[in-house]
Formats: structure tokens, sequence, C-alpha cells
């Protein structure tokens, strides 16, 4: 599906506000996107890098396509993490929009990630949200993977990249340790439900961490 480049700049910076008031984006943390073209080159309204997210205006949502030149208004740049979001559009192809937040309680979870076949996980089992991620069956245990801190933000993009590639059925969220939680969906909806449930399920594990 197309998304209208205005609406969706509009929407991201009304969807920046509300979560910077839940807490989730503070200290200009986190970013957001929508992919805005249907078909060809990845291209996507992203949100501008150091921009507080509890003064989030339309025009600080820019529009960034992969592999061609961009110029952006005003000497602002797309976040840092943008190759993050790439990787997501890249690798899933009903993805369409792609949230990424710096909660509390998802970055203290993300420290207590076992190693399991080469990769890190946090796993949940006995909670009814986990059905919003897809898993129905009674004690389904929601998987989810933990991406090393690399402060070359683009070997993070690189190990999500290889992980989307070969996971047959990988959840639409993962974490990055010490750092916070990221999800998609086939709308900005969904993508914003599917943030929502993991962050339900990180402050549950705070509360309750056996
Ligand atoms: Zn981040």
């Amino acid at each position: 599906m197309t998304f209208e480049p205005e609406k969706a700049q509009k929407a991201l910076a009304a969807q920046g506000r509300d979560f910077y008031s839940r807490g989730w984006m503070l200290g200009t943390s986190g970013n957001l996107s929508i992919r805005v073209s249907a078909e060809g080159p990845i291209r996507m309204a992203i949100t501008a890098s150091g921009v507080d997210k509890g003064l989030l205006e339309p025009k600080n949502i820019l529009l960034h396509s992969v592999d061609s030149e961009n110029s952006y208004p005003d000497g602002q740049k797309p976040s840092a993490e943008t190759v993050i979001h790439e990787a997501v559009y890249q690798s899933v192809a009903n993805a369409q929009s792609v949230l990424h937040v710096h909660t509390v309680e998802s970055t203290v979870v993300s420290l207590q990630a076992a190693e399991t076949s080469g990769m890190s996980w946090v796993e949940f089992q006995g909670f009814e949200m986990i059905k919003g991620l897809g898993l129905w069956t009674s004690n389904a245990i929601a998987k989810v993977p933990v991406f090393e801190n690399h402060g070359d933000v683009s070997l993070i993009a690189d190990e999500l990249r290889a992980y989307l590639d070969t996971a047959p059925n990988p959840l639409p969220l993962f974490l990055i340790r010490g750092h916070g939680l990221t999800a998609w969906g086939a709308s900005l909806g969904e993508a914003r439900r599917h943030l929502e449930i993991g962050h339900f399920l990180c402050a549950c594990r705070v509360l309750h961490p056996s």
C-alpha cells in the first residue's frame, strides 16, 4: 500500500508526541518510520535525528530513499538508526511501519538475555498478551531476539537482516541490549500494537522477574 508522504509525516509526528508523553522517547531517543513507497526502491518517512519527541512536528519527519541521493530540509538529518528501519523494510515485505523506543522496562529486560544457538533471546510464556503477536497455542513461547548494541549501527542492521532473512517465522519485534525495543507491522496501527505488547511483556518481567 502506498502511504501519502504528508499523511505519514503528520501521523508520525503525532505518534512521537504520544510515545514521549508515555515516557518512551525521552532525551530525543527513539525513531519512527512509515514506508511510503508500495514498490520499487524503498522510500520512507522517518524522524529526524536529535529532535525532542515531545515537540515533534511534521517538518521533523524526513523523506528518505534507500540507494539514492537524498536532500533534507533545514539542515536536518534522518535518525542515526535509519539503517535498522531499512533492514526491516528490505527483509519483511509487508512491513509498513517500524517503531523504535527506549523504554526503561525493555532496556532492563534486554540485559537479562540468555544465549542459545549463537543468538541472545528473552522468552515470555504464560501471558495472554502474546496472542497479539500471533501466538495462539496454549503455552506458546514468545522468543524475542536481543541484538548486541554495536557502536557502529550498521552492524546491528547487518545482524538483524541476517536473522530476518533466515528465521522461519520471526516475531514482529526485537530488543537491542541495553538500548530499547523495536516493532513493526503492516500498518502504523499494527506496529503500535506490537510495540505496546512488547512493552507490556517487558513491564511484566520487570515487576515479576521469574
Ligand atoms: Zn535507539
